[in-house]
């Protein structure tokens, strides 16, 4: 929602995160839907909530999550409070959750984090990028921390991911609401054919999923654009710089004639004289050649015309009124018809289908993930 770039998803494919937790009460029940329908996610945990619940973060582990970290107290001001603050809450959050996750800390924390609130910095960024962090943001919400209903989340899940065709959903799991969509939503995914992407850390044994830069970017230029298939161009080596040498004038086809002056001297004194090339002499062709004169019947109007026109002449304001009525009959109809057309319109944009619709969503506001992707990541459908 914040970047220029997102994770590098194929059209249907979709990242689940959740946000804010462990809170054993509803995360607990969340680990047991994902489970139910074979399905990985994010987590991005708050250090404070790991410090209330180890054993819920050991959890998110145990069932093959991928746990990253969104700052040891959540604080809604990240992207105005000092920056020895901020390194403060973020390294604060990741000490919280290795420490709940103990000795294998690093090989299953996720260097990925996620700002509360997706408040961002650009120093917070600078210094997340330097640890290594992957910052992540993402392409749709579906509000469920708003006093709404869980069919209401449903529906914003649904309608904001057909919008794009794709992209990382952010959702938490800390409420009752998002505990209820949940199962609804994910049958759906699968009803309209999205696949669930798990997104995990490369490593030695999980090499980087091989990528090309427009991948990443949110507007990748459509296949039909050549440069959507070209690979990069590296190493080119310039073979010849020789410098070509400066035109003469004589490169010019100027005719003996001197350039034509500049329209104002260098002295400020308007230039003597401008020319222009010369007017041909050559005489045109077959001057003395005239049309012949229009013949009088040409101009004669026949009785019948001549009786109609002094019949209309005296009721020319009837006429003009006949006119714009009959003016007006004819724009009628076709002001009527714009309502329709409008409701066609916005009838067949649901029917135009996702391609439609992601390019317009796209064009918008939409949203995006990761500007620091330093640590390339894998990812695998499930
Ligand atoms: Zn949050």
């Amino acid at each position: 929602m914040q970047y220029a770039e997102t994770l590098p998803l194929a059209d249907h494919e979709v990242v689940l995160t959740f946000d804010d937790g462990p809170l054993p009460r509803y995360s607990n029940q969340i680990l047991e839907i994902l489970a139910s329908q074979c399905v990985k996610a994010t987590f991005f945990t708050i250090g404070r909530q790991a410090q209330a619940s180890p054993e819920g973060v050991r959890k998110l582990r145990d069932a093959g999550h991928t746990i990253g970290t969104h700052t040891q107290n959540h604080p809604l001001s990240m992207n105005r409070m000092k920056i020895e603050r901020a390194r403060q809450e973020i390294d604060e959050g990741i000490a919280s959750v290795k420490a709940a996750l103990g000795d294998d800390a690093d090989k299953s924390l996720a260097p990925f984090f996620r700002f509360p609130g997706l408040l961002r910095a650009d120093g917070v960024e600078g210094y997340l990028a330097e640890q290594g962090i992957q910052v992540w943001s993402t392409d749709f919400l579906a509000d469920d921390w708003h006093p709404i209903s869980a069919w209401r989340v449903y529906d914003l899940a649904m309608r904001r991911l057909e919008a794009k065709g794709k992209g990382i959903l952010l959702v938490h799991d800390i409420h009752a609401r998002t505990v209820a969509a949940l199962p609804r939503i994910l049958n759906e995914f699968k009803a309209r054919g999205y696949h669930i992407v798990h997104v995990v850390p490369a490593t030695a044994d999980q090499p980087p999923t091989p990528t090309e830069p427009q991948q990443w970017r949110l507007h990748s230029p459509p296949e039909n654009v050549a440069t959507a298939r070209w690979g990069e161009i590296s190493n080119v080596a310039i073979a010849d710089n020789r410098e070509l040498p400066a035109p003469s004038l004589s490169d010019f086809d100027l005719r003996g004639e001197r350039p034509i002056a500049m329209a104002k001297a260098v002295d400020g004194t308007r230039p003597a004289e401008v020319r222009f090339p010369q007017v041909s002499e050559t005489a045109p062709e077959n001057t003395a050649i005239a049309l012949p004169v229009p013949a009088q019947a040409i101009f004669e109007i026949p009785d019948g015309l001549r009786s109609a026109m002094s019949y209309i002449a005296p009721n020319s304001r009837h006429l003009k009124q006949a006119g714009s009525s009959a003016h007006e009959a004819r724009t009628k109809p076709a002001r009527a018809h714009h309502p329709v057309r409008g409701r066609a319109h916005l009838a067949r944009r649901p029917a135009q289908g996702r391609r439609g619709s992601a390019s317009v969503a796209g064009r918008a506001s939409a949203p995006a993930a990761t500007s620091h992707r330093s640590p390339q990541v894998k990812k695998r459908n499930v």
